[in-house]
């Protein structure tokens, strides 16, 4: 232990704070960083109240100590991990739903509630907030606004931030300041609430979210398409984007994704790839579906099924919903390098998966591609022997090579998951140095000591 970490006993109470082995240990890691590669925090926190969050950060601020919030974890590119020890602050038990206002679509909440636990809370008004993670049944509120996370609904309905209305936020100083507002619009000043967004927990720790709320669609179909291959399969999805199908999912699986699928499943659908839909409407939804029938037929669609129930779009959701289980147990030889995320304009979504194919067959290993098709935004897992360190770096030469062609075509580097550690290299090839002097400039205007999550989005020289 640190010598200058006991302060936090004079903040918190006992139940408040674990310096033991068992506990540090788990917030070495989330879900993108390996047990070897994760530095151990000196000391875990777990605030209750804003005045808990602020009476930490003010005194490890004054003390010079790093502070690293933590909520779920799920993060992929180690952005809840600390690279120096110090404090972590673990936000979960700051779940309450604080305020639900049906009258304004909003409802008030402490960031440590998990996504689907908020949709539950305000369920019974016929309300729902549309945009979550894939991960939003065990990732929290305040991890996916730092990360500026989005999903698979992304298409329809925008990115989880583009719901977030007012934000209350310690500083690193531990001030505690309100940033946005709680009208649907303001012009007042910068917008310092989007500089919170995706700062990965940087640049101040939210204790308090505002979030506009929708009604549910009251018509929901759900479909798979087949394709005889890549090429039409991309390029219906990007045809159906700009003829302006009113998807509220569009997602892609190619055929090696569907083949683990399949495997996994035990299913005997065809290993070729498939896009799945989901249409959300309050009247004339069969028509949307027809429009989305047009399209895909343009592009040689095999066959499309669609459900108007539950569970009948369960069932064709099937190979999508369980595909991120299905790599691991695949091939007991290989497994996926990177849980890789990046996002090209819509008219480059064929470009990069057929980038993806040709770096697969140039250096003759797996590569998986899929994802929120309908926003650009392809994962891709390079598969591996991670037993074969010559494997490993034909993998490492591919996910390089595909995130640099993604940077050359207009894309970005990362989708959602954010820069945390893992991509670090690529936020310079993405940026200019203008633009990253900025970034430096803000993190030191309001975290002048360097106190949260050190390490994080830009490289430590
Ligand atoms: C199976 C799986 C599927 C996933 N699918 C998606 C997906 O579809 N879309 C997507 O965008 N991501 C996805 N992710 C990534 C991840 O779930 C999201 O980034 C999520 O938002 C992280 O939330 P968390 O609660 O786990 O936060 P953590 O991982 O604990 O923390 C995330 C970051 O936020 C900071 N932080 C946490 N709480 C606060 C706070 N209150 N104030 C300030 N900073 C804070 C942390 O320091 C860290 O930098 C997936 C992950 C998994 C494991």
């Amino acid at each position: 232990m640190s010598e200058n970490i006991s302060f936090v006993d004079e903040q918190l109470t006992e139940e408040q704070i674990s310096y033991g082995r068992a506990d540090r240990e788990q917030r070495a890691t989330d879900w993108g960083t390996d047990e070897d590669d994760g530095v151990m925090p000196d000391v875990v926190v777990w605030p209750e109240s804003t005045d808990d969050v602020a009476a930490v950060v003010s005194a490890a601020n004054d003390h010079g100590v790093p502070i690293t919030p933590y909520a779920a974890g799920t993060s992929l590119e180690g952005n809840a991990v600390p690279v120096r020890g110090g404090i972590t602050l673990d936000i979960s038990r700051m779940d309450e739903v604080l305020e639900t206002r049906p009258e304004d679509l909003q409802v008030d909440v402490q960031p440590g509630i998990l996504g689907d636990d908020l949709n539950k809370a305000i369920a019974s008004h016929g309300l729902v907030l549309p945009s979550l993670p894939s991960s939003g049944a065990i990732s929290t509120i305040g991890g996916m606004i730092a990360n500026d996370a989005s999903g698979m609904k992304t298409v329809k309905y925008g990115e989880v931030a583009d719901w977030v209305l007012e934000l209350e936020v310690v500083l690193p100083t531990g001030e505690v300041t309100t940033l946005g507002s709680k009208a649907s619009k303001t012009s007042a000043g910068y917008n310092l609430m989007d500089l919170i967004v995706g700062s990965e927990g940087t640049l101040g720790i939210v204790t308090r979210a505002t979030i506009q709320l929708a009604g549910r669609p009251e018509q929901i179909r759900g479909g798979r398409a087949i394709f005889d291959n890549i090429d039409d399969a991309a390029s219906a999805v990007t045809d159906a984007v700009q003829s302006g199908v009113d998807v509220a999912k569009i997602e892609l699986i190619d055929r090696f994704s569907a083949e683990v699928s399949n495997d996994f499943l035990d299913t005997d659908l065809p290993n070729a790839p498939m896009v799945f839909v989901e249409f959300h409407a309050n009247h004339g939804i069969a028509r949307e579906v027809d429009f989305c029938r047009a399209v895909f037929n343009d592009h040689s669609v095999e066959s499309f099924e669609v459900s108007d129930t539950d569970d009948g779009m369960r069932d064709l959701w099937e190979a999508r919903r369980e595909l991120a289980e299905a790599f691991e147990p695949y091939d007991r030889n290989l497994s996926p390098l990177t849980p890789g995320d990046i996002t090209v304009p819509i008219s480059k979504y064929p470009d990069i998966i057929n980038y993806a194919k040709q770096l697969a067959e140039e250096y003759d290993l797996p590569v998986a591609t899929f994802g929120h098709a309908g926003d650009g935004n392809v994962h891709y897992f390079v598969m591996v022997d991670p037993d074969d360190p010559e494997s490993v770096k034909v993998g490492e030469t591919v996910s390089k090579r595909l995130v640099e062609r993604t940077i050359e075509l207009g894309g970005t580097s990362t989708g959602e998951h954010g820069i945390g550690t893992g991509k670090q290299e690529y936020l310079v090839e993405e940026h200019d140095e203008a633009a990253i002097g900025a970034m430096r400039s803000v993190k030191d205007a309001l975290d002048p000591n360097g106190i949260l999550n050190p390490g994080k989005i830009f490289s430590q020289d």
